[in-house]
């Protein structure tokens, strides 16, 4: 990125603008080369102020929220990413006797938007406790988890394209599939509306916590990780997949094959998105090569 350009950057945000910084200091798994830029954009007007400048200037530019599905290479990214995380802002929307809507920023927490719902006595969101996502993430990735899938509680969504103009989308005019919603390529989620059902406050909670305990149980969350690695093919969970295949406890660098949860790759300390890369192919072809079924990335793995 020239320096031109890198001032027309901090004269234009508001909020923080880094250049040349690590990512492994945000990323869920602890890996990642550096950033050209790393903005912080403080309202969706700045967004669209920064949007415009990337479309004119020919940079590209990658949106994050909480990183917990970013596998960014040890090269980095050449471009800018766009943090989300200072949209912050929780309304509560219409309803009636038995539903009610809540509009979440993009840059809220999956976890405290889980909390805060059941605080009101509002069902739906159960499903997400301990998912450490964003709500922009969350929807971006259809995230799921116990048989339910954001869009099954999604009412609609707030969009800006990436020539900063916004448009509202029910969830029914949306193409959800599989870990994955259908958008044209650098459209940003702005914030999502979600169509939440009245319910017992205390079941709602004891949900929760179920939940929370299943996931303590299952998954190795001690240790840096991006989640379940792969996407589970029809009818095969990838982890059991993985097991059979020997390959729990399988390491390249500082990189293993968890030995609680064959889906989840842990970071044991110094691993580089290399190792990770390394290790996700040897699984891949190991559990092909045992089965016949090829195992696809669930993480987004960009950069260089
Ligand atoms: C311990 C652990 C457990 C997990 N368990 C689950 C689980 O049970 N189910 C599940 O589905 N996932 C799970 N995940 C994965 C992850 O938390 C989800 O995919 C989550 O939805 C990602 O949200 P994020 O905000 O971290 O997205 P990021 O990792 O920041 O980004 C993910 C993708 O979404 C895009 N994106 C993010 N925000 C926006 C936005 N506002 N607008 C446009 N694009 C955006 C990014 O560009 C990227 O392509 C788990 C992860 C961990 C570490």
């Amino acid at each position: 990125m020239n320096q031109a350009f890198q001032q027309k950057l901090r004269a234009m945000a508001a909020g923080p603008v880094l250049f040349d910084e690590p990512l492994d200091r945000y990323t869920s798994l602890r890996v990642g080369g550096k950033a050209d830029a790393l903005l912080f954009p403080q309202s969706v007007y700045e967004l669209e102020i920064l949007v415009r400048l990337f479309k004119e200037g020919g940079y590209p530019f990658l949106v994050a929220g909480n990183w917990t599905n970013l596998l960014v290479r040890d090269g980095g990214y050449r471009g800018a990413i766009i943090a989300m995380k200072d949209f912050r802002r929780v309304t509560w929307g219409e309803g009636d006797k038995n539903y009610v809507m809540v509009d979440a920023q993009a840059g809220v927490s999956l976890s405290e938007l889980v909390r805060l719902t059941a605080e009101q006595a509002l069902a739906g969101m159960a499903f997400c406790a301990g998912i450490p996502g964003s709500v922009g993430g969350a929807v971006m990735m259809n995230a799921g988890a116990y048989g339910l899938e954001i869009k099954d509680v999604l009412h609609k969504v707030t969009l800006m394209d990436d020539q900063g103009n916004m448009t509202d989308c029910l969830r029914n005019d949306l193409s959800f599939e599989y870990r994955r919603l259908d958008l044209p390529e650098r459209t940003i989620v702005i914030s999502a509306v979600f169509c939440l059902e009245r319910g017992d406050r205390q079941t709602i909670l004891d949900r929760i916590d179920e939940i929370l305990d299943k996931r303590r149980q299952k998954h190795p969350l001690d240790y840096p990780s991006a989640g379940s690695i792969f996407k589970n093919p029809a009818g095969h969970p990838a982890g059991l997949l993985i097991e059979a295949a020997g390959l729990k406890g399988l390491q390249v660098g500082g990189a293993k094959v968890s030995e609680k949860h064959g889906n989840f790759i842990i970071n044991t300390g110094h691993a580089k998105a290399a190792d990770i890369l390394a290790l996700m192919e040897q699984v891949q072809k190991e559990v092909f090569a045992q089965t016949g079924i090829a195992l696809e990335p669930e993480v987004r793995i960009i950069g260089d």
